[in-house]
């Protein structure tokens, strides 16, 4: 690891416990965390897991979010529940649906913060991009979501939340006493955890939705159809393959230490042969298959045939494969999108060496959902205004 340019964490998380008469939101708590409250309220230890196990189903199978109509539970203990718990989601601000069907939900989380999640349909399956903290203490210099510092980590529930208010919003919850029709399509298929922020930097609270996420008896997502995508935080890299089983995306957009500095800058405190290290344990770890290197199409920065070259003989032995997405613009941005040839041949080259090399439509693009354009509306609003003033030189600065 280099010793200079450290990247540090500063965060500050919300507590679980709510302050002394406050309820404690139910959603975000894993199965243990929820048994420990249901204990503390009064629940006998022999019931508990019981309890846990029917609460757990309304909320998590039905989507239900009122403790009244959870008829299996006696009436008594319902009113207790409700005294003690709530069931809170953030909430969405705004939706916009683009031209192609994506949807983009501007989420608000407590403290007045904003993220965004998007949904992308596809052909007979969806994903669900989500977010894992407000801004972001990277700044990858091809990033709109780079330029807003970080405000703060997302919690486990205001993470698994933002899955359920999708889920709310496409109507895919069973109607109370029915399965899940886990056999069907989905709407909702697959998440991937690419949107605001870097997940690695609040691996707890990302694990714990994701348990959550991906438990049997609830929304029942698997493993595989869940991936993480980092910038390179090294060090969790095994831990997400211990703790999580997630499939693994990096951005890895670069194959010289040189550019990749420029443009991920976490790549100063772990370089690219630390980081592929850690990945080439990975799938062995998770017991999982490809890692899928991201690798964004900077014109004349990263995109040459040297390029796409050196990509493939650095990731020699890794199972992979390289999602090449063209930059997507953002007001301000210092790059420009390589030309449609440039990426066809880059693909070719990687292709030719045996990976898969699909080329990332651009989705949600008119509504600045596309990957890379996420930041907060007020953000944006804050950003552009400062913009203006420079540019109209009506700042008063020099
Ligand atoms: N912070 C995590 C996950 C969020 S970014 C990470 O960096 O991996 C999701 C993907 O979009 C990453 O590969 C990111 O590098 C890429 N991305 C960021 N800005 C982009 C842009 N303007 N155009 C295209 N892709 C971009
Ligand atoms: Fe943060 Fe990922 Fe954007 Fe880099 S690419 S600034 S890690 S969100």
């Amino acid at each position: 690891m280099a010793a200079d340019a450290p990247i540090t964490q500063d965060v500050v998380t919300i507590p679980r416990k709510l302050p002394e008469g406050g309820r404690l939101n139910i959603v975000g708590l894993t199965r243990d965390a929820l048994r420990a409250a249901l204990i503390e309220m009064g629940t006998p230890e022999k019931q508990a897991k019981m309890r846990v196990n029917q609460v757990w189903q309304w909320i998590y199978h039905w989507g239900v979010r009122d403790f009244s109509v959870m008829t299996n539970l006696a009436k008594d203990y319902r009113a207790k529940l409700e005294a003690h718990f709530e069931i809170a989601l953030p909430e969405i601000v705004s939706k916009q649906v683009s031209a192609d069907g994506t949807r983009k939900y501007l989420v608000r989380i407590a403290g007045g913060h904003e993220v965004e999640t998007v949904y992308i349909p596809e052909e007979g399956r969806g994903t669900l991009c989500i977010s894992s903290q407000v801004g972001c203490t990277l700044t990858c210099s091809f990033c709109h979501t780079g330029t807003q510092k970080l405000v703060r980590n997302l919690t486990a529930g205001e993470i698994v939340g933002q899955v359920m208010l999708a889920r709310d919003d496409l109507d895919e919850w069973p109607a109370p006493g029915t399965g899940t029709g886990e056999d069907g399509p989905r709407l909702l298929s697959n998440i991937v955890l690419m949107g605001m922020g870097e997940p690695l930097y609040n691996f707890d609270n990302v694990r714990d939705a994701m348990k959550i996420v991906m438990d049997g008896e609830g929304i029942a997502l698997s493993r595989r159809r869940i991936t993480l995508s980092t910038s390179g935080v090294v060090p969790e890299i095994a831990r997400c393959a211990e703790e999580i089983g997630c499939l693994m995306a990096v951005s890895f957009h670069a194959t010289t230490d040189e550019v990749r500095n420029k443009l991920v800058p976490i790549n100063k405190r772990w370089n690219i042969e630390e980081l592929l290290n850690a990945l080439r344990e990975y799938p062995r770890l998770s017991n999982s298959e490809r890692i899928t290197f991201e690798y964004v199409m900077l014109k004349d920065v990263n995109d040459s045939d040297a390029d796409a070259r050196r990509l493939v003989n650095l990731i020699k032995g890794i199972p992979a494969k390289i999602n090449l997405i063209p930059f997507n613009e953002w007001p301000g941005a210092p790059y420009e999108r390589s030309d449609w040839e440039r990426i066809e041949r880059f693909a070719d080259i990687v292709h030719k060496a045996g990976y898969a090399s699909p080329i990332r439509t651009p989705r949600g693009e008119d509504i600045m959902a596309a990957c890379g354009q996420l930041k907060s509306a007020t953000e944006r609003a804050r950003k552009s205004r400062a913009q203006i003033a420079a540019e109209t030189g009506l700042d008063g600065a020099a």
